[in-house]
Parts: C-alpha cells; structure tokens; sequence
C-alpha cells in the first residue's frame, strides 16, 4: 500500500459537483489538509496544455477524480456529442498528466451505466462488455469504460497506481435539481416540492415506473473513497452501492412521504424509461469490509433539507 499522509497533498477533480464535494467534506473531516482544488473557471479539463501545466506546477501526490459531464437520462440523451467528448477530454487529460507527474494514487470515478442495457442482475463487474449498452446512456458510458481501460492499461503499462469505482445512482446535498436534466430522485424532490406549495392534485413522472433503480447517498460514496483510497491498490474495478433497489413508483411514493404531498402520481410515457434494472452486485466491497449506512429514507429527508434551504443549483 502506498503511504500517503495527511498532509500529503491531494488533487479533488470536479471540487464543486455532488461528489467532489461530498470527497472534500470526507477527506477534510479524516485530517487530510492539503487538498488541491480548481474550479472550472480556473482550468479548463478539457484543454490538455492546461491541465498539464497545473499538474507540472502543483504536483500533487494524489488524484481524487471526481470531474465529469454529467447528467440524467434526458440531457445524456440528448447532447451525445457533449457527453463523450467532455468525458474523453477530461479524463484523459488528467490520467494521463497524473501519470506522467508522479502522482502515487489516482481514483478513478466511472458509473453503473458502463454495463450492458440487460446485464443480470445484481450486476458483477465481471459483466463489464458482455452485452449492448442501454442507448439513451452510451456515449456517457463509453467514455466511461475508456477512462476505467485507460487506468487498467497505465498500471499494467507504466506502474501506475490507479483504482477506478463504479458507483450506482447518486444523490445527496450539492445535487443538481434542474427539471429538465437532473437525475430522477432531485427531479421529484423538486417537483413535489413545488407541487405541494402550489397545491396541485398530481405530479408528472416520466416513464412507466416500473424501472428499477439502486440509489446511494454520495456520503457514503465519499466514505468509500475514502476507505479504498486508504486500502485499496488493484486493477480490478470496484461497484460501489447500495446493495437493493426499488421502482421509480417507490421513489416517487418515499419523496412524496417525505415531504408530505397528498396528489395523486401521473406517468408521462412520453418520455423513456432507460434501463430496466440496474442493480449493483456489492460482493467484492463488502469482502473489503465496507459497507454503506444511509437509508434511502434518511437520505431523502437530508437531502430534502438541503434543498430548501439552498434551493434550485442547476448546473448544466
Ligand atoms: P438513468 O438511471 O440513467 O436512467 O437516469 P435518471 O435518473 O435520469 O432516470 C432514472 C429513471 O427515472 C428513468 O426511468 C426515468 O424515466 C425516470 N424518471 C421519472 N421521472 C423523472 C424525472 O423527472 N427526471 C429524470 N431524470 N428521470 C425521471
């Protein structure tokens, strides 16, 4: 394992997205002190000279990478050109300027949309390539599994010690809680919310409802980090989730419970349901001797919190 102290200085890519900021809380509560941040407008990801030229000046000793484009089933759905070549930008810049400065650790963040569209459920790392991805997701994906190859390949190639975890559905305070492109649990929070002050009698949900879907909260993401940062130095990529699911209906009836809203539900089968299941097999973390703590109950309350009090942060 490598030594890495709390003072050592580490690089939290994508510092102000739901993960790097839930990173950066966990890492400076565990004693870390020299965390290195940039925001967007202080350098550009995407542009190779200057990503190389930070690294090269700051040389950090560790990468927490946690910058992506992100965004729910309708922005990826819609702006695939975006969504690769931001990704492939990104992450190929900083891998690729972490390597070559030295850097001892790198954490490499992909998604549970990397699997195949029908992969068996729950989803085994080892289902990684073995079918056709769900469509509305793939450019997303497919920079995803180049970036987790690219880390594979710089190990095996150069010695490079990076680790690359795939969490399952996100969500927490910091959030996006745009309508249009968020992800699906602060879409409903924001919804319901809104409906309940306007007193509406229903809500539109998209899709059937019956998709499955897994969600974690993003401090129990960064406590993993954390732990695999501090324990982990494999090629093998990690799931990191829940470990069970429920439908976009049981969402919906848990956000409604949670903010006390009495309408009644509509689906809106205009607009895709994507991936039926989407369920992480967590055998390999758990072996690690991790687990997650916050209930999809408590965390929505939480995060509910959070949203009233910093309201609607769209960041696409
Ligand atoms: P996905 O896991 O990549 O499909 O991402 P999403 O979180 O965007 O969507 C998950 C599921 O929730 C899909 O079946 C959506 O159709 C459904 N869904 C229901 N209402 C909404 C909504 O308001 N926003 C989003 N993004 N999804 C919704």
């Amino acid at each position: 394992m490598v030594a890495l102290s709390s003072s050592s200085k580490i690089y939290v890519a994508g510092h102000r997205g739901l993960v790097g900021s839930a990173v950066v809380r966990a890492f400076l509560l565990k004693g870390y002190q020299s965390l290195l941040v940039r925001t967007h407008d202080e350098l550009d990801l995407t542009n190779q000279a200057a990503v190389h030229g930070f690294f090269n000046k700051e040389r950090p000793e560790a990468v927490i990478m946690a910058a992506a484009r992100v965004g729910g089933i309708h922005a990826n759905n819609s702006r695939p050109a975006l969504f690769i070549r931001d990704n492939l930008l990104i992450q190929d810049n900083v891998i690729d300027a972490a390597y070559r400065c030295g850097v001892t650790k790198f954490v490499f963040l992909g998604s549970s949309c990397i699997y195949p569209k029908l992969a068996p459920q729950p989803i085994k790392e080892d289902y990684l390539l073995t079918g056709p991805l769900e469509p509305t997701n793939e450019w997303y994906a497919i920079a995803k599994i180049a970036g987790l190859k690219m880390c594979q390949a710089y190990r095996r190639e150069y010695g490079f010690n990076a680790i690359s975890l795939m969490p399952t559905n996100l969500y927490g305070p910091g959030d996006n809680f745009d309508l249009q492109h968020s992800h699906v649990l602060p879409a409903l929070i924001r919804r319901i919310h809104e409906a309940k002050i306007r007193g509406d009698a229903r809500i539109k949900v998209w899709g059937t409802g019956t998709p499955r879907r897994e969600f974690l909260h993003v401090d129990d993401l960064a406590d993993a980090i954390l732990y695999l940062f501090q324990n982990y130095d494999a090629e093998q990529m990690l799931n990191v989730g829940w470990g069970e699911d429920v439908t976009i209906r049981e969402l919906a009836e848990l956000v409604m419970s949670v903010i006390d809203y009495r309408g009644d539900l509509e689906f809106d089968t205009t607009k895709p349901d994507g991936t039926p299941r989407k369920l992480l097999d967590v055998t390999r973390l758990k072996g690690l001797g991790w687990k997650p703590r916050i209930s999809l109950e408590t965390g929505i309350q939480q995060t509910y919190a959070w949203f009233k009090e910093h309201g609607a942060l769209a960041r696409l």
